[in-house]
Protein backbone atom coordinates (compact mmCIF):
# COMPACT_ATOMS: atom_id res chain seq x y z
CA UNK A 1 0.00 0.00 0.00
CA UNK A 2 1.08 3.31 -0.81
CA UNK A 3 1.77 5.26 2.30
CA UNK A 4 -0.53 8.15 2.22
CA UNK A 5 1.82 10.20 4.39
CA UNK A 6 4.02 9.92 1.18
CA UNK A 7 3.78 13.38 0.27
CA UNK A 8 3.04 14.96 -2.90
CA UNK A 9 5.78 13.64 -4.41
CA UNK A 10 6.10 10.83 -7.19
CA UNK A 11 7.40 8.44 -4.46
CA UNK A 12 8.04 4.93 -5.87
CA UNK A 13 8.35 1.71 -3.05
CA UNK A 14 11.88 1.51 -3.01
CA UNK A 15 12.34 5.32 -2.36
CA UNK A 16 12.87 6.98 -6.04
CA UNK A 17 11.30 10.05 -6.69
CA UNK A 18 10.86 10.98 -10.42
CA UNK A 19 11.52 14.59 -10.69
CA UNK A 20 12.05 14.12 -14.62
CA UNK A 21 9.30 14.00 -16.84
CA UNK A 22 9.26 12.41 -20.64
CA UNK A 23 6.20 13.67 -22.26
CA UNK A 24 5.90 12.04 -26.27
CA UNK A 25 3.83 14.78 -28.24
CA UNK A 26 3.21 11.75 -30.84
CA UNK A 27 4.15 8.44 -32.14
CA UNK A 28 4.55 9.36 -35.61
CA UNK A 29 8.14 10.15 -37.38
CA UNK A 30 9.79 12.13 -40.38
CA UNK A 31 12.41 8.82 -39.86
CA UNK A 32 12.46 5.24 -40.26
CA UNK A 33 15.98 4.49 -37.88
CA UNK A 34 16.19 0.70 -38.49
CA UNK A 35 16.96 0.42 -34.32
CA UNK A 36 13.18 2.02 -33.98
CA UNK A 37 10.92 1.48 -36.61
CA UNK A 38 10.16 -0.69 -38.97
CA UNK A 39 10.69 0.75 -42.84
CA UNK A 40 6.84 1.00 -43.51
CA UNK A 41 6.46 2.72 -40.61
CA UNK A 42 3.95 2.28 -37.80
CA UNK A 43 -0.18 2.07 -36.88
CA UNK A 44 -0.39 5.46 -35.69
CA UNK A 45 -2.34 6.41 -33.30
CA UNK A 46 -5.68 8.07 -33.91
CA UNK A 47 -5.65 11.71 -33.79
CA UNK A 48 -8.69 11.67 -31.43
CA UNK A 49 -6.65 9.44 -28.89
CA UNK A 50 -3.93 11.98 -28.64
CA UNK A 51 -3.70 14.26 -26.21
CA UNK A 52 -4.78 17.99 -27.19
CA UNK A 53 -2.64 20.94 -26.13
CA UNK A 54 -5.03 21.75 -23.47
CA UNK A 55 -4.56 18.43 -21.93
CA UNK A 56 -0.80 18.69 -22.14
CA UNK A 57 -0.79 21.61 -20.54
CA UNK A 58 -3.28 20.42 -18.00
CA UNK A 59 -1.03 17.11 -17.25
CA UNK A 60 1.94 19.11 -17.19
CA UNK A 61 0.72 21.78 -14.78
CA UNK A 62 -0.25 19.19 -12.31
CA UNK A 63 3.06 17.51 -12.49
CA UNK A 64 5.30 20.74 -12.00
CA UNK A 65 2.50 22.10 -9.42
CA UNK A 66 1.68 19.00 -7.37
CA UNK A 67 3.87 16.06 -7.99
CA UNK A 68 7.35 17.51 -7.85
CA UNK A 69 8.49 17.86 -11.33
CA UNK A 70 11.46 20.00 -11.84
CA UNK A 71 12.05 18.88 -15.64
CA UNK A 72 10.33 18.12 -18.55
CA UNK A 73 11.44 16.62 -21.66
CA UNK A 74 8.95 16.80 -24.77
CA UNK A 75 9.97 13.55 -26.95
CA UNK A 76 7.94 11.09 -29.41
CA UNK A 77 8.12 10.18 -32.14
CA UNK A 78 9.39 13.19 -33.76
CA UNK A 79 8.00 16.00 -31.33
CA UNK A 80 8.42 18.76 -34.24
CA UNK A 81 5.77 16.99 -36.21
CA UNK A 82 3.07 18.50 -33.55
CA UNK A 83 1.85 21.44 -35.19
CA UNK A 84 1.75 24.79 -33.17
CA UNK A 85 4.98 23.23 -31.07
CA UNK A 86 6.51 27.01 -29.97
CA UNK A 87 2.98 27.97 -28.65
CA UNK A 88 3.00 24.51 -26.55
CA UNK A 89 6.01 25.23 -25.49
CA UNK A 90 5.31 28.66 -24.54
CA UNK A 91 2.51 27.48 -22.59
CA UNK A 92 4.40 24.79 -20.60
CA UNK A 93 7.29 27.67 -19.86
CA UNK A 94 4.32 29.95 -18.11
CA UNK A 95 3.45 27.36 -15.82
CA UNK A 96 4.18 27.61 -12.15
CA UNK A 97 7.20 26.71 -10.73
CA UNK A 98 8.33 26.61 -14.12
CA UNK A 99 10.40 23.04 -15.30
CA UNK A 100 13.50 23.28 -17.24
CA UNK A 101 11.99 22.19 -20.92
CA UNK A 102 14.03 20.24 -23.50
CA UNK A 103 13.48 18.13 -26.91
CA UNK A 104 14.64 15.20 -27.97
CA UNK A 105 14.23 15.78 -32.11
CA UNK A 106 16.00 14.26 -35.25
CA UNK A 107 16.53 17.64 -35.83
CA UNK A 108 15.42 17.72 -39.24
CA UNK A 109 13.51 20.73 -38.80
CA UNK A 110 15.49 23.03 -36.60
CA UNK A 111 17.31 25.24 -38.95
CA UNK A 112 13.51 26.49 -40.53
CA UNK A 113 12.91 29.47 -40.18
CA UNK A 114 9.44 29.61 -40.73
CA UNK A 115 7.20 27.06 -39.24
CA UNK A 116 6.68 25.83 -36.05
CA UNK A 117 10.24 23.24 -35.83
CA UNK A 118 12.44 25.98 -36.12
CA UNK A 119 15.66 26.93 -33.27
CA UNK A 120 15.45 29.74 -32.56
CA UNK A 121 11.31 30.15 -32.38
CA UNK A 122 11.44 27.28 -30.21
CA UNK A 123 14.32 29.38 -27.66
CA UNK A 124 12.16 32.27 -28.19
CA UNK A 125 8.73 30.36 -26.62
CA UNK A 126 10.82 29.25 -23.63
CA UNK A 127 12.94 25.95 -24.79
CA UNK A 128 15.91 25.53 -22.44
CA UNK A 129 17.95 22.77 -24.40
CA UNK A 130 18.19 20.05 -27.13
CA UNK A 131 19.40 16.61 -27.87
CA UNK A 132 19.37 15.92 -31.45
CA UNK A 133 20.01 12.00 -32.69
CA UNK A 134 22.53 12.13 -35.03
CA UNK A 135 24.50 8.48 -35.14
CA UNK A 136 27.15 9.00 -38.31
CA UNK A 137 28.84 11.60 -39.96
CA UNK A 138 28.36 9.76 -43.48
CA UNK A 139 25.31 11.12 -45.18
CA UNK A 140 25.25 7.83 -46.82
CA UNK A 141 25.29 5.56 -43.86
CA UNK A 142 22.50 7.84 -42.26
CA UNK A 143 20.42 7.08 -45.15
CA UNK A 144 20.87 3.28 -44.81
CA UNK A 145 20.05 3.61 -41.08
CA UNK A 146 17.54 6.08 -41.22
CA UNK A 147 16.09 5.32 -44.17
CA UNK A 148 15.80 8.51 -45.47
CA UNK A 149 18.31 11.08 -47.22
CA UNK A 150 18.14 14.01 -44.78
CA UNK A 151 21.49 13.81 -43.36
CA UNK A 152 22.76 17.20 -44.13
CA UNK A 153 19.52 18.47 -42.72
CA UNK A 154 19.77 17.28 -39.28
CA UNK A 155 23.70 19.05 -39.52
CA UNK A 156 21.67 22.69 -40.38
CA UNK A 157 19.73 22.03 -37.22
CA UNK A 158 22.53 21.04 -35.00
CA UNK A 159 24.02 24.52 -36.20
CA UNK A 160 20.79 26.45 -36.09
CA UNK A 161 20.46 24.82 -32.24
CA UNK A 162 23.87 26.01 -31.47
CA UNK A 163 22.86 29.51 -33.17
CA UNK A 164 19.62 30.05 -30.87
CA UNK A 165 21.70 29.36 -27.47
CA UNK A 166 19.37 25.87 -26.99
CA UNK A 167 22.79 24.45 -25.14
CA UNK A 168 24.55 22.89 -24.28
CA UNK A 169 23.78 20.98 -27.93
CA UNK A 170 23.82 17.42 -27.00
CA UNK A 171 23.87 14.69 -29.87
CA UNK A 172 22.84 11.28 -29.20
CA UNK A 173 24.33 8.34 -30.89
CA UNK A 174 23.06 4.49 -31.44
CA UNK A 175 26.02 2.46 -32.46
CA UNK A 176 24.39 -0.96 -34.67
CA UNK A 177 27.22 -3.56 -35.35
CA UNK A 178 28.45 -3.81 -39.09
CA UNK A 179 26.52 -0.54 -39.94
CA UNK A 180 28.12 2.54 -37.62
CA UNK A 181 30.24 0.68 -35.17
CA UNK A 182 33.69 1.91 -36.49
CA UNK A 183 32.62 5.47 -35.68
CA UNK A 184 32.84 6.49 -32.05
CA UNK A 185 36.23 8.33 -32.23
CA UNK A 186 35.13 10.03 -35.64
CA UNK A 187 31.97 11.00 -34.02
CA UNK A 188 33.06 12.23 -30.97
CA UNK A 189 35.41 14.29 -33.03
CA UNK A 190 33.15 15.71 -35.10
CA UNK A 191 31.57 16.80 -31.96
CA UNK A 192 33.95 18.47 -30.23
CA UNK A 193 35.13 20.23 -33.25
CA UNK A 194 31.58 21.79 -33.56
CA UNK A 195 31.10 22.21 -29.66
CA UNK A 196 28.61 19.63 -28.86
CA UNK A 197 28.01 17.50 -26.15
CA UNK A 198 27.92 13.92 -27.43
CA UNK A 199 26.42 10.78 -25.49
CA UNK A 200 26.23 7.21 -27.07
CA UNK A 201 23.14 4.71 -25.92
CA UNK A 202 23.58 1.58 -26.50
CA UNK A 203 20.96 0.19 -28.40
CA UNK A 204 17.81 -1.61 -26.39
CA UNK A 205 15.71 -3.82 -27.03
CA UNK A 206 12.32 -1.18 -28.00
CA UNK A 207 12.29 -1.53 -31.96
CA UNK A 208 8.97 -2.16 -33.00
CA UNK A 209 9.85 -5.18 -35.30
CA UNK A 210 12.00 -6.36 -31.62
CA UNK A 211 15.20 -7.24 -33.98
CA UNK A 212 17.37 -6.39 -30.96
CA UNK A 213 19.62 -9.16 -30.04
CA UNK A 214 21.69 -8.78 -26.76
CA UNK A 215 24.86 -10.72 -28.74
CA UNK A 216 25.08 -8.06 -31.53
CA UNK A 217 24.46 -4.89 -29.38
CA UNK A 218 27.46 -2.55 -29.41
CA UNK A 219 28.23 -2.40 -25.40
CA UNK A 220 29.38 0.74 -23.35
CA UNK A 221 32.50 -1.13 -22.49
CA UNK A 222 33.53 -1.58 -26.42
CA UNK A 223 32.26 2.08 -27.25
CA UNK A 224 34.69 3.31 -24.43
CA UNK A 225 37.59 0.92 -25.57
CA UNK A 226 37.55 2.28 -28.98
CA UNK A 227 37.21 6.52 -27.97
CA UNK A 228 40.24 5.38 -25.53
CA UNK A 229 42.43 4.32 -28.62
CA UNK A 230 42.03 8.07 -30.11
CA UNK A 231 41.14 10.21 -26.72
CA UNK A 232 42.00 10.04 -23.32
CA UNK A 233 38.85 9.66 -21.21
CA UNK A 234 38.94 11.04 -17.32
CA UNK A 235 35.56 10.12 -15.41
CA UNK A 236 33.84 12.70 -13.76
CA UNK A 237 31.89 10.82 -11.50
CA UNK A 238 28.94 12.11 -9.88
CA UNK A 239 26.65 10.12 -12.13
CA UNK A 240 23.55 10.82 -9.91
CA UNK A 241 20.11 10.03 -11.29
CA UNK A 242 21.78 11.01 -14.63
CA UNK A 243 21.74 8.03 -17.16
CA UNK A 244 25.17 8.91 -18.87
CA UNK A 245 28.37 7.93 -17.53
CA UNK A 246 30.58 11.29 -17.93
CA UNK A 247 33.65 11.48 -19.27
CA UNK A 248 36.27 14.28 -19.87
CA UNK A 249 37.63 14.02 -23.14
CA UNK A 250 41.58 15.09 -23.14
CA UNK A 251 41.61 17.33 -20.08
CA UNK A 252 38.33 18.86 -20.54
CA UNK A 253 36.62 20.76 -20.70
CA UNK A 254 35.18 18.70 -23.05
CA UNK A 255 32.79 16.03 -22.36
CA UNK A 256 31.37 12.55 -23.32
CA UNK A 257 28.56 10.35 -22.04
CA UNK A 258 28.09 6.72 -22.23
CA UNK A 259 25.10 5.20 -21.53
CA UNK A 260 24.96 1.98 -21.00
CA UNK A 261 21.20 1.24 -20.03
CA UNK A 262 21.64 -2.33 -20.63
CA UNK A 263 24.86 -3.21 -19.55
CA UNK A 264 25.43 -0.73 -16.88
CA UNK A 265 21.46 0.24 -16.11
CA UNK A 266 21.05 3.27 -13.69
CA UNK A 267 17.30 1.88 -12.39
CA UNK A 268 18.13 2.02 -8.67
CA UNK A 269 18.73 6.00 -9.37
CA UNK A 270 16.11 6.59 -11.69
CA UNK A 271 14.11 9.63 -11.63
CA UNK A 272 12.44 9.57 -14.56
CA UNK A 273 8.52 8.88 -14.94
CA UNK A 274 6.75 9.07 -19.11
CA UNK A 275 3.31 10.06 -20.58
CA UNK A 276 2.56 8.91 -23.88
CA UNK A 277 1.12 11.03 -26.32
CA UNK A 278 -2.61 9.35 -25.73
CA UNK A 279 -2.14 9.84 -22.00
CA UNK A 280 -0.92 6.86 -20.02
CA UNK A 281 1.74 7.11 -17.23
CA UNK A 282 4.02 4.67 -18.30
CA UNK A 283 6.78 4.72 -15.06
CA UNK A 284 9.35 2.61 -17.02
CA UNK A 285 10.60 2.79 -20.54
CA UNK A 286 10.27 -1.19 -20.01
CA UNK A 287 7.46 -1.14 -17.87
CA UNK A 288 4.56 -3.76 -19.10
CA UNK A 289 1.70 -1.95 -17.70
CA UNK A 290 0.29 2.09 -18.14
CA UNK A 291 -2.09 3.93 -16.06
CA UNK A 292 -4.94 6.05 -18.00
CA UNK A 293 -4.77 9.53 -17.32
CA UNK A 294 -6.57 10.47 -20.25
CA UNK A 295 -10.17 8.12 -19.81
CA UNK A 296 -10.55 10.19 -16.59
CA UNK A 297 -9.42 13.22 -17.72
CA UNK A 298 -12.05 13.55 -20.25
CA UNK A 299 -14.83 12.46 -18.14
CA UNK A 300 -14.24 15.26 -15.59
CA UNK A 301 -11.51 14.17 -12.92
CA UNK A 302 -10.42 16.80 -10.71
CA UNK A 303 -6.58 17.56 -10.98
CA UNK A 304 -6.13 16.08 -7.64
CA UNK A 305 -7.68 12.81 -8.86
CA UNK A 306 -5.81 12.63 -11.36
CA UNK A 307 -2.65 13.64 -9.28
CA UNK A 308 -3.87 10.89 -7.07
CA UNK A 309 -3.80 8.76 -10.18
CA UNK A 310 -0.68 9.52 -11.14
CA UNK A 311 0.83 8.78 -7.48
CA UNK A 312 -0.39 5.51 -7.64
CA UNK A 313 1.41 4.32 -10.87
CA UNK A 314 4.33 5.87 -9.96
CA UNK A 315 4.33 3.88 -6.75
CA UNK A 316 4.01 0.54 -9.08
CA UNK A 317 7.43 1.53 -10.38
CA UNK A 318 9.23 -2.34 -10.54
CA UNK A 319 13.18 -2.03 -9.16
CA UNK A 320 14.72 -2.46 -12.34
CA UNK A 321 14.18 -3.08 -16.30
CA UNK A 322 15.14 -6.79 -15.80
CA UNK A 323 16.24 -6.84 -19.49
CA UNK A 324 19.32 -9.56 -18.26
CA UNK A 325 16.83 -11.87 -16.58
CA UNK A 326 14.94 -14.90 -17.93
CA UNK A 327 11.67 -13.45 -17.17
CA UNK A 328 12.53 -10.63 -19.78
CA UNK A 329 9.50 -9.39 -22.18
CA UNK A 330 9.78 -6.30 -24.37
CA UNK A 331 7.10 -4.33 -23.73
CA UNK A 332 4.30 -4.23 -26.19
CA UNK A 333 4.34 -0.33 -27.13
CA UNK A 334 7.93 0.39 -29.22
CA UNK A 335 10.75 3.27 -28.28
CA UNK A 336 8.36 5.62 -30.52
CA UNK A 337 5.10 5.51 -28.79
CA UNK A 338 6.50 5.44 -25.60
CA UNK A 339 8.63 8.21 -25.74
CA UNK A 340 12.78 7.69 -25.86
N1 LIG B 1 12.60 11.31 -32.87
C1 LIG B 1 13.37 11.90 -31.83
C2 LIG B 1 14.82 11.50 -31.91
O1 LIG B 1 15.14 10.60 -32.68
O2 LIG B 1 15.62 12.10 -31.21
C3 LIG B 1 12.84 11.60 -30.43
C4 LIG B 1 12.34 10.23 -30.16
S1 LIG B 1 13.56 8.95 -30.23
C5 LIG B 1 12.59 7.54 -29.83
C6 LIG B 1 14.50 9.34 -28.76
C7 LIG B 1 15.86 8.70 -28.68
O3 LIG B 1 15.69 7.31 -28.58
C8 LIG B 1 16.76 8.93 -29.88
O4 LIG B 1 17.99 9.50 -29.44
C9 LIG B 1 16.98 7.57 -30.45
O5 LIG B 1 18.27 7.42 -30.97
C10 LIG B 1 16.75 6.70 -29.26
N2 LIG B 1 16.34 5.34 -29.59
C11 LIG B 1 15.34 4.93 -30.39
N3 LIG B 1 15.27 3.59 -30.42
C12 LIG B 1 16.25 3.14 -29.61
C13 LIG B 1 16.70 1.85 -29.23
N4 LIG B 1 16.13 0.74 -29.67
N5 LIG B 1 17.73 1.77 -28.36
C14 LIG B 1 18.34 2.89 -27.90
N6 LIG B 1 17.97 4.12 -28.22
C15 LIG B 1 16.94 4.25 -29.08
FE1 LIG C 1 12.03 8.66 -35.52
FE2 LIG C 1 13.54 9.18 -33.43
FE3 LIG C 1 12.65 6.65 -33.89
FE4 LIG C 1 14.48 7.71 -35.51
S1 LIG C 1 14.73 7.29 -33.31
S2 LIG C 1 12.61 6.61 -36.15
S3 LIG C 1 13.95 9.83 -35.54
S4 LIG C 1 11.41 8.39 -33.37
Amino acid sequence: MRPTSGGTRLLDRFGRISTDLRVSLTDRCTLRCAYCMPADGLEWLPTADTLTDDEVVRLVGIAVGQLGVTEVRLTGGEPTLRAGLPELVGRLAALTPRPELSLTTNGLTLARTAGSGGAAALRAAGLDRVNVSLDTTCPDRFRAITRRDRWHDVVDGLAAAAAAALVPVKVNAVLLRGVNDDEAPRLLRWSLDRGYELRFIEQMPLDAQHGWARARMVTAPEILASLRAEFTLAPLGGRGSAPAELFEVDGGPARVGVIGSVTAPFCAACDRVRLTADGQVRNCLFAREESDLRTPLRAGASDTELAERWRTAVWGKRAGHGIDGPAFRQPDRPMSAIGG
